[in-house]
């Protein structure tokens, strides 16, 4: 059975184009993005997959994940991707659908006060803008 765009459209995958910018469809899971990413051994999905989830309809199943969080937006997977798919631009996208619904990966309440205390406060401002909705 052949499938149309319009068979695996999803508001999430609308939501993450829109948000990054980024053509989901020219990804043709070559894998290099993975292949080079210094993040996929902790990552549920690798980000090749994070990307045929979202072009199939299964992106729910990403926003379960912890990818988008330990994505450290290094570009080594767009510099390495033929198609010039911004997997970055995607992560933070991802990032972005869930911490507009006021959820967030980290509760800053359940940081250990040796971390709050000390950890430098760029660093600390930096994460909350990362990881709290
Ligand atoms: S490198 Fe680019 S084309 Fe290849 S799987 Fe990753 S995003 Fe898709
Ligand atoms: S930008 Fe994110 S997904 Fe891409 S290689 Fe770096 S850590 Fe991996």
């Amino acid at each position: 059975m052949l499938l149309s765009s319009k068979d695996v459209w999803s508001e999430l995958r609308a939501k993450v184009e829109d948000i990054s910018g980024t053509k989901l469809s020219s990804c043709y899971q070559c894998g290099k993005c993975s292949a080079g990413c210094p993040m996929a051994d902790l990552m549920d999905i690798p980000p090749h997959k994070v990307i045929r989830y979202l072009q199939i309809g299964l992106g729910e199943k990403v926003l379960r994940s912890n990818t988008m969080w330990f994505c450290a937006a290094c570009f080594t997977c767009e510099s390495r991707c033929p198609k010039s798919v911004d997997l970055s631009r995607v992560m933070e996208a991802l990032r972005a659908v869930i911490l507009r619904e006021g959820k967030s990966f980290v509760d800053p309440c359940s940081l250990p006060v040796e971390v709050l205390g000390g950890a430098p406060q760029q660093g600390l401002v930096s994460g909350f803008r990362k990881y709290t909705g």
